[in-house]
């Protein structure tokens, strides 16, 4: 017998799995309330002012409420200590999905919701898909027999809301596998013709930005503000304790000028066409200077003996200015971060 107000907790990212789970949800008559989670790790910028996100389109056409969640200091310390290892590259799949439906877990206790629902379907990605795995989430995140995976239950065991007839085993799916044209072919029958790419933006499965972030990790300094900066420029180890990040064009130079710190120097070419440099740490002049003639290489000005680099702590107008030597191009890809 179905209860009236069955109340159910869907994990939301953008992607096409996930709209269509809460629609599958949403046509038995449960109310939903979306839970998107923000990770200090993705790769666009998660709202825009003015600009709709994807899971807020998703929330306004579709008809549920959403909570938008950002992850800090506890999701880094998870993705720099996993227990379950990583995947290709930085990303611990599996740890991160026991933190998602543990988050999941404690609003469905809070909101007093029946039960947990993600969009994800059996084999479709080997590392974090497979049965046995699907299984251990379940069981760490303390959710036996409270997550429903929609899209895929009929080849999993019937979960409690199916048992219990808040949620009808006949109306769910059996999708599995890579092959994502049955997704495809129900969103457009659904009219669901926006969602984001199955790649999800999570950086931490580029490789480039993995290079940045164990250089991070292996010096401690994981917080934040730190792994904003990994997202654009090039980086550069100066010291164990001293970094350099530049941008690339006038957009990295303006998200770098909004992330430096009161203690940071900042260091610009004359003549135009500078990177903005920020250089964080332990400073001495060796640094300084070794900063300046790399702020210059990738500057209008590298040509130029004469020109001048200034600089100043973002905390202060007070300037500067020195003219650094030419730099070594194997000194220069020595420091480079990759
Ligand atoms: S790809 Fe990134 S966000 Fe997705 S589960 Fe893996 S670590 Fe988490």
């Amino acid at each position: 017998m179905k209860d009236k107000n069955i109340k159910a907790i869907g994990l939301i990212s953008g992607g096409l799995d996930s709209v269509l789970a809460v629609k599958l949800i949403l046509e038995q008559g449960i109310s939903v309330i979306g839970v998107h989670f923000i990770t200090p790790f993705m790769a666009q910028p998660s709202k825009v002012a003015g600009i709709e996100t994807l899971p807020q389109k998703h929330a306004r056409q579709l008809g549920f409420e959403l909570r938008t969640i950002h992850l800090g200091d506890d999701y880094i310390h998870l993705i720099k200590n996993p227990q379950w290892g990583y995947g290709s590259c930085m990303n611990p799949c599996l740890d991160c999905h026991i933190f998602f439906f543990q988050k999941a877990k404690e609003i469905m206790q809070e909101e007093g919701a029946h039960f947990v629902f993600t969009g994800e379907v059996l084999e479709q990605r080997p590392k974090s898909q497979k049965r046995m795995l699907l299984h251990i989430v379940e069981k760490k995140s303390d959710l036996e027999g409270y997550l429903l995976r929609p899209l895929t239950a009929h080849r999993l065991e019937p979960t409690v809301p199916e048992k219990l007839g808040w949620v009808n085993r006949e109306k769910l799916l059996n999708f599995a596998g890579r092959n994502r044209k049955p997704q495809i072919a129900l969103a457009k029958s659904f009219g669901i013709t926006e969602y984001h790419s199955p790649a999800g933006g999570c950086l931490l499965t580029d490789p480039n930005f993995c290079g940045r972030l164990k250089d991070l990790f292996d010096r401690g300094a994981a917080d934040s503000n730190s792994i904003q900066m990994l997202k654009v420029g090039r980086h550069f180890r100066l010291s164990p304790y001293a970094k350099l990040v530049l941008g690339r064009d006038e957009r990295d130079n303006r998200f770098l000028a909004q992330l430096a710190l009161e203690q940071d120097v900042l260091l610009e070419a004359d003549g135009g066409g500078s990177p903005l440099s920020i250089l964080r740490g332990e400073i001495n002049d060796n640094i300084l200077s070794l900063a300046a003639s790399i702020t210059k290489r990738f500057s209008r000005a590298r040509n130029s003996p004469d020109i001048a680099v200034r600089i100043r702590h973002a905390n202060s107008t007070l300037t500067t200015s020195i003219i650094p030597p030419i730099l070594d191009e194997g000194l220069l890809e020595s420091l480079r971060i990759k």
